[in-house]
Order: structure tokens, then sequence, then C-alpha cells
């Protein structure tokens, strides 16, 4: 069978579950991003950043307070995207780099703008994932909606959410019976042979380059 692959990357952890989801990550041999929010690492949750990336897992930027970037100064959005990326680097000597994914998938061009000039590489979604950032959201929905529109280069966009590590576990299994592997982004554009990825905008999937 021919290898596919993609990339999830899980938004605003560090959250309860976010070591739950590693584990379960690990026991297929499968690799993932997490898109962490500036103000949630303290003191008491920075533990599972070092969990992450202990277990090769990737952590990229996703703004300091997930404030709207469209309604904040060009400054505003400069330290909502830079502050956290210094603040891991001294806490944990992390180094997410010039990697990150908007609060709210921003389309605003403005926003877009500043983060070109920031070199900001912008992971977006190629495949949908039953919303999962809903309270509402059932790992049924999660389920049905990611296995219904994987495919090959896409990145994935899902959250740090109980119902999402619940689905995960039906998830991973089908996903490595059809063939796929899971990676970081790093790892996910290595493979794909793009070394310089387009910066200020959203990528959703590899192939579509
Ligand atoms: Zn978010």
């Amino acid at each position: 069978m021919e290898k596919k692959y993609i990339s999830i990357v899980l938004d605003d952890g560090p959250l309860p579950f976010m070591c739950e989801i590693i584990d379960l990550f690990k026991e297929y041999d499968f690799k993932a991003g997490f898109a962490i929010m500036g103000d949630r690492v303290t003191d008491d949750t920075e533990y599972m950043l070092k969990y992450a990336v202990d277990n090769g897992f990737q952590l990229v930027g996703h703004s300091h307070t997930h404030r709207k970037l469209e309604t904040l100064t060009d400054d505003e959005i400069i330290k909502e995207m830079t502050e956290p990326v210094t603040d891991i680097k001294n806490r944990i000597g992390y180094d997410m780099k010039n990697i990150a994914r908007l609060p709210c998938h921003c389309p605003d061009e403005r926003v877009l703008d500043v983060c070109r000039k920031l070199g900001l590489v912008l992971i977006g979604y190629g495949m949908h994932c039953g919303a999962d950032w809903e309270p509402s959201a059932t790992p049924e929905r999660v389920i049905a909606q990611t296995l219904e529109t994987v495919c090959d280069g896409a990145f994935a966009c899902m959250h740090v959410r109980e119902h999402t590590y619940i689905a995960l576990k039906t998830i991973l299994p089908e996903l490595k019976n059809r063939g796929y592997e899971l990676v970081t982004p790093d790892e996910f554009f290595k493979i794909k042979g793009i070394t310089n990825p387009p910066v200020g905008v959203h990528i959703h999937n590899l192939n579509n380059i």
C-alpha cells in the first residue's frame, strides 16, 4: 500500500487530555503538533509541553490570548504572535520558531500581511474534523467527518478536548489501516520536499503548494 501522510495539529493547549492524546498517538507510532496558547502556559501546565517535546511532538504558536486578531493593531498582533515564542523558549528551552496556527483561522488581509512581515508559516486545514471546538461536538461527529474528508497532504485542525480524545481512539487505528502516517508539521514539510514553505498564507494541503 502506498504511504499517505497527514499532520494533525491540535489547538488551544495546554489543556487536560493533552498528555493522554500524546500517549494515544504513541501507541500507533504517530506524531502530531500542538498549537499552544501563551497565556495557558503556567508553572502548573508547562509539564504538558515538556511531555510533548520529550516524546518528539512539535509545538507551534496559537497567539497569547486567542483574541480576534483582526480587532487588534499591528503592534498588538505582533505581540500576540511573538510573546509565546519567547516565553516558551525561556521556560523549557524549546523554540516554536516561525510556525503558527492563527486563532479562529483569521482570513483578514491586514493580519496576514503582519504575519508575512513576521515570516510566519501558517498552518491551516485541508480536511474537516467535525468542528470539534464546539462544546456540543460529539466523538461520533468528529470520527465521521475526519474519516470522510481525510486525504494525503492535508493538515488537520483538531482541539485538545475530551470528545476529540475519545474520537481519536477510533480515528488513529483506522488511519493506520488505510496506510496513513501521521507526522509533525516539520516532518511533513520535509517528507513532501518543501524546504521553504510560503509565509503569511494559510497552508491547507502540502500537495497543492
Ligand atoms: Zn484556537
